[in-house]
């Protein structure tokens, strides 16, 4: 089962940043509000992810290191309509088997929480702790049995951006929780809760990008679109400007940036990626989540519908600050 594992690792962790992603999700999963983020040597070294959500028993903790042993989901046709964010029960195996993993947990209604240590998924030692309600998973050394996958890691900095990027995102889609960054003991990024996105995009990017943005929300059937895009005077065309969200979900989607494009046709030379932070909520059997292991893309059911109304409610709110 180790080598099951391995290979599904190599599906669900290419890096640092995608062992984190499932890290983060789970944290979210389990009703977390605090999520604090440790890195060293951007994530190569050490990536630990601790929150403040309903934990683990000792079973729990053993049985989510097995393979889809999953909490998430009961009969087989959940997988079509699918509110949480993990589902596949492989996330937490994977990256065991090609890492040294320690896992600390406790549930508020225990006495104690537990430490299970792992390497490679070779479990070595189980000991009952004591520690806050929640969850601290450390992963160690992340492909250090993989030397081939470990060597195409990138450096430190390349590697950190793409974390500090995806923190960023899970930030906006929760922005009544609070994320912690930090990278070899200093603090990168400390975001509390807040009331709205706008507050949310001010703690991050500043005023001068909160004065260049426009607010759109609009419902079309059962297309809910809803958040902020750039002025044409913002015009970054930088991709990684672009904040999607479906049902709560970070997603990449052709669908979408396509749509994103088009909106702004007439508003500036060329193809243009503005900066936008696009939500979307569509019921869940209008999208399929389970085409890809990591899980970033999606696939609308309905595309036409979805793509021709995020391009109008956008371009809608452009031409309405014009006037
Ligand atoms: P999935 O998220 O698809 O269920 P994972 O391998 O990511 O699969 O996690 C396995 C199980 O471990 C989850 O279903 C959940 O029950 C438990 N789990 C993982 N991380 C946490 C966490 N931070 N807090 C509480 N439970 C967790
Ligand atoms: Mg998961």
């Amino acid at each position: 089962d180790h080598l099951a594992n391995q290979i599904a690792a190599g599906e669900v962790v290419e890096r640092p940043a995608s062992a984190l992603k499932e890290l983060v999700e789970n944290s979210l999963d389990a009703g977390a509000d605090k999520i604090r983020v440790v890195l060293e040597a951007g994530g190569k070294r050490r990536l630990r992810v601790e929150d403040n959500g309903c934990g683990m028993d000792r079973d729990d903790c053993l049985m989510a290191l097995e393979r889809h042993a999953t909490s998430k989901l009961t009969r087989a046709e959940d997988l079509f309509s699918i509110r949480s964010l993990g589902f596949r029960g492989e996330a937490l195996p994977s990256i065991a088997s090609v890492s040294r993993m320690t896992l600390e947990s406790r549930r508020a209604e225990d006495e104690s929480g537990v430490r299970v240590e792992l390497n490679g998924s070779k479990l070595f030692k189980v000991t009952e702790i004591s520690r806050p309600p929640g969850t601290t998973i450390t992963v160690d050394q992340l492909f250090f049995n993989i030397p081939a996958r470990r060597k195409f890691l990138r450096k430190t900095e390349t590697e950190l951006s793409w974390m500090v990027n995806l923190i960023t995102q899970y930030s906006m889609a929760h922005i009544d929780k609070h994320f912690i960054l930090e990278h070899n003991d200093r603090t990168i990024m400390d975001v509390t809760p807040v009331k709205s996105l706008k507050e949310r995009i001010y703690q991050h990017f500043g005023k001068s990008m909160i004065d260049e943005l426009v607010p759109f929300e609009s419902q079309r059937d059962w297309l809910k679109v809803w958040g902020l895009t750039a002025l044409p005077t913002l015009l970054k065309n930088s991709r990684n400007f672009q904040f999607l969200f479906v049902n709560g979900r970070l997603v990449k989607d052709k669908v979408l940036a396509h749509a994103i494009g088009e909106a702004y046709t007439g508003f500036g030379e060329g193809k243009i990626y503005p900066v936008i932070f696009l939500f979307l909520e569509v019921p869940s059997e209008e999208v399929d989540v389970n085409v890809h292991p990591a899980k970033t893309e999606v696939k609308f059911i309905n595309a036409n519908a979805v793509h021709d109304g995020v391009r109008d409610i956008v371009r809608e709110a452009l031409v309405a600050e014009r006037a």
